[in-house]
């Protein structure tokens, strides 16, 4: 991915994980709030129903005591018994004794008949009732007046939703579901429509939303009864203002945790090549050399340069920025460092050894272009050094770029630079390659060199891989040697050349040119290990 595709996706990641706990905490807030509303709404019809109950239980009741003595109705006795009944429950506003539609009396003394016209409805439990029910013109509140069995009770249906609303814009109803369009005993509020009567079991409580209003039923048990609370959404918002102001200052911490880890990652990831870049035009790198000696005399004849990064003190490898290096196109400039490293090394190490050789290692990225020749030519140029003198390695992913590779190689070689596979084997179509490419030099992968004297298929690789190198007239480096053996099984195969920490591990221009001066002083003892057998030949 480019750096600008990086960033922008760094940025909508970023974005996401800030406004995503924010949105989160508000959309759960608002659901706990609605959850509670509904909760609320169900409490306060619940208590409806228990008191127009309670108050069915009291009419129940007055009928069972009058009808139960069988006292002459109206007579001073059963007056007299309605007014106690009358006293003792809390719900009835009058007993009366009531015959079709005519009173005859009441427990407030009266005897004169009243006539109450047409009931508003019948229950499913053959109860009358007259809704809206004003006893005489005087009265103010409109009472509700039930009738069964020629007892009349006289109740204030404002009484069963007489309920605390906690300040809430709560609307209460309580309806008859067995009544066309609902029949109304008692609405505060004035907000209930017919059509939110849901069909549910007795006994049953629900609650849901429609159009703006939280609505909560609760069917009674044993009566054709429902209680209603209608509440408008807008009360749940109180409720959130509450929960935003717990959720989403969580949700902004997280959010900023988040957006500020995404943002981070992303702005080191992005900055890496800008650091290269910088790194490359500030010269913070520098190369090791890592002597390849030659295996049948141990002589030090040549050393690969291998680039570091020195960053803040400590010292990165290759492995840890190269790739990204490779990927963002700043190996261009670090492999321009490099060569100019080496064009200002080269003179001192050709002091020590005229035939002494440095390897230079190049990316597919440098074997797509051109100006890598001309870089070489200005380093025979600047270093004074010949073509012998450098060796060119890539990798078999570097050489397989098309045609403009081919073409790259092709104008190192002719300028007299000999070119090298490195980490041969590693690949796929490693073959094939070698026959095709025409190169010089192959340097056999430490893979293959730590499998000699094992039992493993690899140990059997290296031999063909070496076979293929004689019969293609390759010479042989092998990389990574770090034994005895492995060196002399390398030299008795007839492997030229080889490197690894057993010669010596990559070290600076100047710890290479004093262990090159130890070699033409035959006094000092040798910095490179011997077989027994042999002595060195410098
Ligand atoms: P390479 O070209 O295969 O280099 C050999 C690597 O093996 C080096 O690692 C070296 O330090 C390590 N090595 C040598 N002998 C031994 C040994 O006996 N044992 C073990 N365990 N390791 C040994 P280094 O320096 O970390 O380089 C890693 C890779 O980075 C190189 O592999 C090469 O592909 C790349 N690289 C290094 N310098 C450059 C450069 O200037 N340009 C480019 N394009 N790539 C480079
Ligand atoms: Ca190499
Ligand atoms: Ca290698």
């Amino acid at each position: 991915m480019r750096s600008r595709q990086r960033v922008r996706v760094a940025l909508i990641v970023g974005s996401v994980a800030f406004l995503a706990p924010i949105w989160i905490s508000v959309y759960l807030a608002w659901n706990q709030a609605i959850a509670n509303e509904k909760q609320a709404g169900l409490a306060y019809a619940r208590d409806v129903m228990r008191r127009s109950e309670d108050t069915a239980d009291q009419f129940s009741e007055a009928i069972r005591r009058l009808n139960h003595d069988h006292l002459v109705p109206c007579s001073p006795q059963e007056i007299e018994l309605m007014r106690q009944i009358d006293i003792s429950s809390s719900h009835l506003q009058m007993i009366a004794r009531i015959s079709g539609e005519v009173i005859e009396c009441t427990s407030l003394g009266t005897v004169q008949p009243i006539y109450v016209g047409k009931p508003t409805l019948m229950t499913e439990h053959g109860t009358q009732e007259w809704v809206h029910f004003n006893l005489s013109p005087q009265q103010s509140n409109r009472l509700g007046l039930l009738s069964r069995d020629g007892v009349a009770v006289l109740i204030d249906p404002a009484s069963v939703i007489d309920i605390q609303k906690d300040g809430k814009d709560v609307g209460l109803s309580l309806v008859v579901p067995s009544t066309n369009d609902h029949v109304r005993i008692v609405d505060s509020g004035g907000n209930f429509r017919p059509g939110w009567f849901r069909p549910a079991a007795p006994g049953s409580a629900i609650s849901f939303m429609d159009d703006g209003y939280i609505i909560s039923q609760v069917r009674s048990r044993k009566l054709d009864l429902a209680a209603f609370c209608v509440m408008p959404r807008f009360e749940a918002y109180t409720q959130v203002r509450h929960f935003v102001a717990i959720f989403v200052p969580i949700g902004l911490l997280c959010g900023c945790g988040l957006a500020w880890a995404v943002m981070y990652i992303a702005r080191t990831r992005s900055s890496l090549p800008a650091m290269l870049r910088t790194a490359a035009r500030r010269r913070q790198f520098y190369v090791e050399y890592q002597p390849v000696i030659e295996t049948a005399t141990r002589r030090c004849v040549g050393a690969e340069a291998l680039v570091r990064w020195k960053l803040d003190g400590s010292v990165i490898g290759p492995g840890n920025f190269v790739p990204l290096a490779e990927e963002s196109g700043v190996i261009t400039q670090i492999t321009e460092n490099v060569i100019s490293i080496v064009a200002r090394d080269l003179p001192s190490l050709l002091h020590q050894d005229p035939a002494f050789r440095v390897a230079i290692n190049l990316s597919a990225t440098d074997l797509r272009s051109m100006a890598t020749i001309g870089l070489l030519k200005e380093l025979l140029l600047t270093s004074g050094g010949s073509p012998r003198n450098i060796i060119i390695e890539a990798t078999e992913h570097g050489f397989l770029q098309g045609p403009r590779s081919r073409e790259v190689i092709a104008g190192i070689r002719s300028l007299g630079f000999d070119v090298a596979i490195d980490d041969f084997g590693t690949g796929y179509s490693s073959l094939s390659c070698l026959q095709n490419l025409d190169l010089d030099i192959l340097k056999i992968d430490k893979a293959f060199v730590d499998s000699i004297g094992t039992d493993g298929a690899t140990s059997q690789v290296v031999l063909h891989i070496m076979n293929m190198a004689h019969s293609l007239k390759m010479c042989m480096v092998a990389e990574g040697v770090e034994t005895e053996s492995q060196a002399r099984f390398l030299e008795s195969r007839g492997v030229e050349f080889a490197q690894g920490w057993l010669f010596g591990k990559p070290q600076s221009i100047d710890a290479l040119c004093r262990l090159l001066l130890e070699w033409k002083q035959p006094e000092k003892p040798a910095a490179i290990p011997m077989p027994q057998p042999r002595r060195a030949v410098v």
